[in-house]
């Protein structure tokens, strides 16, 4: 296959292009043609005016495309009165492009209609291109995603010149649609695509968790709190018009599948609601994140560098203008440039937002480079590409910029953070002598499991007391006791399953929680348990024994309910003459029985 770039600008005009698309010598064998296009304006009379000069003279070229973004600060460099242009000539491959328009028919529909239609035969990737808004372009990609598991589908969200205008476009043939979808499939037998993320942020602070939000973009609260309070809490920012310029550099991450996807908010209203391109699940677990330019290039860099070795013959790039805000226009054009090295004819185009979806994992994403090569056949011989001479750059005797040097100390300072957070969550919940979960995360874990009780799945508990342990301090002394306490630990440590927690209720009484084992499966190992201490030799001390209760949870019982129960069966056992098993049912196993 081959590809090749247009720019139409100035005194290049439509008919220079289709003389030369005309002229190419793959022109007429080629299997199919497509030309896709990214226009500047948002100016539909315009768009509709190439389209059909295009129908009208490259008739056999299914022509498709959208509108880019602008700018998003009066000093960002970029392309205005363009059209770019990018043809693709296939030698076996073939496409198929569906446009619909989502004004009409909900997105759900449209998408059903694409995948009754599609060709599934070598179907090796979908180019989603979209405008929709009223309902969300995702319903679209989730419902091919679900269909097409293993396809990639890639592209992007249209732009618009103003931001909050709503004057994005997709188009294909001589359809313009405000409010629609246009996917093309690839398909052939000899055909390869590979795709990927460039992202380059990291995550900065702790996370948070999405508490309200709605189907269209709107995020009402992050930790139950307006969501605009995260970016005034910690970055300072206010509701003002420079908000999205502000929080840009500062994306939230979100896990997606196996990929992470960063997501910027372009509005907000009143009661501190922010807004997003795309929709944002309740329960969704974000972080802020930062970046830098060495770390913004150097993920493309390797992205580029990867590709090459893909040996493509045609490239696309979706980039977010997020990344030029943040590296300014001559870095971002470096970083483009890593791409165009190795496919110098690649198009690229800043979206809304970009889109990569396979299955389960991404979605449509924000900040990032998404790259899609294209290939025929096997790769082609020659020599490898060097993105950049292989060397990213060297800027080892450049003086490093202050906010580099205090995101450096920021990200070392929180790491420490997170070190000694962990350490303390650690001692918090745990034993200083026998190193067993305390009181409290037995507690919360009794919690955790009676919240997540499943259907059908029992959960029980034992709890045992050291008897005559008083005895033991008296006539060893204290220190001797605590060894005691940690050697019966390790008897009774051999006979749980991983799975049980074992933990120190207080003093010399421990509890030991059974998830998904019924008061039978319990009273098996309790007696196990009581049978091992028994049996054990203590050293200094000889012979202990303990005494053990055991209950199984009851529908609706509180966690508090559950244990003063598990503390009266062990009662009963020590009053039953200790050395024994005490179950809810009323079983009493000790050595003679
Ligand atoms: P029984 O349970 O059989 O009724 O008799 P006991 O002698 O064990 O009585 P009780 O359970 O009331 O006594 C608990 C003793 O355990 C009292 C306390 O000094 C001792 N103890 C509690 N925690 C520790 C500890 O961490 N180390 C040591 N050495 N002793 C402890
Ligand atoms: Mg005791
Ligand atoms: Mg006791």
């Amino acid at each position: 296959m081959i590809q090749k770039k247009y720019i139409i600008h100035g005194k290049y005009t439509f008919e220079d292009m289709v003389r030369d698309v005309k002229s190419q010598p793959m022109y007429a064998s080629a299997s199919d043609r497509v030309l896709l296009m990214f226009e500047s304006e948002n100016d539909t009379e315009q768009i509709a005016a190439h389209l059909a000069f295009l129908k009208e003279n490259l008739s056999d070229v299914k022509v498709f495309g959208m509108t880019l973004l602008g700018k998003l600060k009066s000093d960002m460099i970029l392309a205005e009165q363009t059209t770019f242009c990018s043809l693709m000539l296939f030698e076996t491959s073939r496409v198929q492009v569906v446009g619909a328009d989502t004004a009409d028919v909900p997105a759900k529909t449209a998408a059903a209609d694409f995948l009754n239609r599609v060709d599934r035969r070598d179907l090796k990737g979908i180019l989603f291109l979209t405008g929709i808004k009223s309902t969300q372009p995702s319903d679209y990609l989730e419902i091919v995603a679900e269909e097409l598991p293993h396809t990639p589908i890639f592209g992007a969200q249209a732009g618009s010149k103003k931001l909050n205008s709503d004057q994005f476009y997709v188009f294909c043939g001589a359809k313009i649609y405000q409010d629609g979808a246009v996917a093309a499939a690839f398909n052939g037998e000899d055909l390869e695509i590979e795709t990927d993320q460039v992202l380059g942020w990291k995550p900065l602070g702790r996370e948070h968790q999405v508490t309200k939000a709605s189907e269209n973009g709107l995020v009402e609260t992050i930790d139950k709190k307006p969501a605009m309070a995260l970016y005034e809490k910690y970055l300072g920012l206010k509701p003002d018009a420079n908000f999205y310029a502000n929080n840009a550099a500062f994306p939230l991450l979100e896990q997606t599948g196996n990929m992470m996807s960063a997501r910027i908010p372009f509005d907000f209203n009143e009661q501190g609601a922010i807004r997003f391109f795309t929709p944002m699940p309740e329960g969704a677990r974000v972080s802020l994140s930062y970046s830098r330019r060495g770390m913004l290039l150097e993920h493309a860099f390797n992205c580029a560098k990867w590709i090459a070795s893909f040996k493509p013959e045609a490239m696309i790039l979706i980039t977010c203008l997020n990344r030029r805000l943040l590296l300014g226009n001559a870095d971002s054009d470096l970083e483009l440039s890593y791409f165009t090295q190795v496919a110098p004819q690649a198009i690229w185009g800043y979206g809304g937002s970009e889109i990569l979806q396979t299955g389960r994992n991404g979605g449509i994403l924000n900040s990032s480079i998404v790259a899609v090569a294209f290939r025929e056949g096997a790769p082609k011989a020659g020599p490898p590409v060097r993105v950049n001479g292989d060397k990213l750059e060297d800027e080892s005797d450049q003086p490093i910029e202050l906010s580099d040097r205090l995101v450096t100390f920021l990200e070392q300072t929180t790491a420490e953070l997170h070190e000694v957070i962990d350490k303390l969550q650690v001692i918090a919940s745990h034993d200083q002598l026998t190193g067993l979960a305390n009181r409290r995360l037995l507690s919360e874990t009794t919690n955790g499991l009676i919240e997540r009780e499943k259907a059908g799945e029992a959960f029980s508990a034992l709890m045992y007391d050291v008897d005559y342990f008083k005895k033991v301090n008296d006539t060893f002394g204290h220190k001797a006791g605590d060894a005691i306490l940690c050697e019966i630990t390790e008897v009774v440590k051999k006979q749980i399953r991983r799975s049980d927690m074992l933990g120190r209720w207080g003093g010399e009484e421990f509890v030991c929680l059974f998830q998904n084992a019924s008061l039978t499966d319990a009273t098996y190992i309790a007696e196990r348990v009581r049978w091992a201490v028994d049996q054990h030799r203590f050293a200094h001390v000889g012979h202990i024994t303990i005494s053990i209760g055991v209950v199984t949870r009851h529908e609706g019982e509180t966690e508090e309910a559950m244990f003063i129960r598990l503390d009266r069966m062990l009662y009963q056992a020590k009053n039953g003459g200790r050395n024994r098993v005490v179950t809810e049912a009323g079983k009493v196993i000790t050595s003679e029985s």
